[in-house]
This record gives C-alpha cells, structure tokens and sequence, in this order.
C-alpha cells in the first residue's frame, strides 16, 4: 500500500510538472501578442500583420507612389522578410506599390483573386512575381491558414466567380486570435456582404471598413451581425470622393463605434494579446 502511494506520488509529481511546463509553452504562444498595423498610405490600403510566432502578412500594398514609405515602415518595424501577401482586387490604390515592395522584401506566397485586369499596376506587379518566381494562389472564401499555434486567418470572401462591381471580388480576410477577431473588409461592397452573411459566422470585435467608407457598402444589416465595437478606416485626407461617406459614418456612430481613421491619426496599431485589444497611433505617415 505504501509502495503504491509513493508510485501514485512519483506520477502525479510528473505529470504536475509536465502540465507545468506545458501549461507555460502553450500560454506563451496564446498570448504572445498580435499585432495588426494599418498604415497611413492616404486614400488607399496597406496593412501589415505581425503574428506572434514571427511569421508576418502584408495586405495591399499602397498606392502608386507609396513604396518608400511602405518600404521605411516595415522596415523601422524589423520585418525583413514577408510570409504572406494579399492582394485584396487590382485596383491601384491596393496593388500600386505592391510591385517595389515585394521586390525590396523575400515573400513566400502570394494570394490574389482570380480577376486579370488590364492595367500598368497589373502588369508591373506580374513583373515582379515573374522575375521573383513568387507562387501564386488564388484567394477566395475557404482559403485558411495558421500563423503559428494561435493565430488562424480565413478568407470569406469572393465566393462567387463574377460580380458586378471589381470592389467586390476583394478578398475579405477575418483574422482570429484567441478570444478576439479582425475582419479586413478590403474594398468589399454591399454585394460581397451579402454573400459574406450568407454563410454566417462573421462576428468580429474590430472591422476594417470596407471601402475607404463609401457608401457602397457597410450596410446597417451587415454591421448588425459583425457586432464589433471598433472601426478603423484607410482613408486620404481631403480625398476627392469625401470618403468616408457621411451614410457610413452616421451608422458607425449610431452603433456607439470607437473609429480610428488613417487620415485623423496617421498609422494604426491594434495590439492584442488574445482577451483584449489595444490601440495605438503612430505619426509617422
Ligand atoms: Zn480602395
């Protein structure tokens, strides 16, 4: 009896250390932070995403002239090398600088929507993936993938293979870590949230609105069911469109939003370390 008890002893002591020392590696992973930087690059798109593990994704890349300043910011953050890119549709306020800041950085796949598009910024970008042999995949709902142990990143959008409006083939990109999602809205309009809603699941406690704000999408229906309490807008100061509209605005604010806009307060860094998260600006445009 007192031989089992010193046994039963040896393995409960074991096993307390094994959940220990397991307990401490799998924490450290959930709440080593995430962190999603939504650069100042005026009335376009560029985000960066730093996952805890390291790995790194960069969607959209500016517009024509932001290379330089794309450029300095990864590199002031310590990014030397891009996992992932997004090219959320070919429009050149998304894709215009893509082309010089793949070059500057070794990235290991990129995804884009199945949408050729006949324009310079298209060609240039090609340019680039062709010389840099960068593979290719198609982004579009269903796409998923890890960032280490706690981040997964899902694609829920474009479903559909044609639709009307090239705003909405935009890759909609939810990004999920631990308690708290993201959902990056690209320049998705009410078409593309429809589709989105149909297939449910898109709670989010921050959304990236879509759009630069226009009032071609954000509709109250779709807002209702992401149910986020944080908005931020990409947007130019005094751009020629008056984005964000003042539709889009009114519902943001009749659903008691906090809004951090591009234009207002330069750079946007939400930080978080799975249960909360947290912002910050950077002047630096
Ligand atoms: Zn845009």
């Amino acid at each position: 009896m007192k031989q089992y008890n010193k046994s039963a002893a040896l393995f409960f002591s074991f096993l307390l250390v094994f959940m220990l020392f397991s307990g401490k590696t799998v924490h450290a992973d959930w709440f080593d932070p995430l962190t999603i930087h939504f650069l100042d690059v005026g009335q376009a798109d560029c985000i960066l995403v730093q996952a805890p593990n390291g790995q790194t994704m960069l969607i959209d890349g500016g517009d024509e002239n932001d290379a330089d300043k794309i450029i300095t910011y990864l590199k002031k953050v310590g990014i030397t090398q891009l996992d992932i890119v997004i090219a959320t549709h070919p429009h050149h306020d998304h894709i215009g600088s893509l082309d010089d800041v793949i070059r500057a950085f070794p990235v290991s796949v990129l995804y884009m929507p199945n949408l050729p598009y006949d324009t310079k910024y298209y060609h240039d970008l090609f340019r680039v993936i062709n010389e840099k042999q960068i593979p290719v995949d198609r982004a579009k709902a269903g796409v998923r993938f890890r960032m280490g142990f706690s981040v997964k990143v899902e694609m829920l959008a474009p479903k559909g293979s044609y639709y009307k409006h090239i705003n909405d083939y935009s890759a909609v990109i939810m990004i999920k870590h631990a308690k708290k999602k993201f959902l990056l809205m690209a320049d998705a309009g009410a078409e593309e949230e429809k589709e989105i809603l149909s297939r449910g699941g898109v709670k989010a406690d921050v959304i990236k609105i879509g759009h630069h704000g226009a009032n071609t999408g954000t509709t109250l229906d779709f807002l209702k069911k992401v149910k986020a309490k944080t908005a931020v807008i990409s947007v130019g100061r005094n751009n020629p469109y008056q984005f964000p509209s003042r539709e889009v605005m009114y519902r943001l604010n009749n659903r008691k939003m906090t809004i951090y806009r591009t234009d207002q307060l330069g750079a946007i860094i939400a930080t978080s370390n799975g249960k909360k998260v947290m912002f910050k600006t950077s002047p630096i445009h």
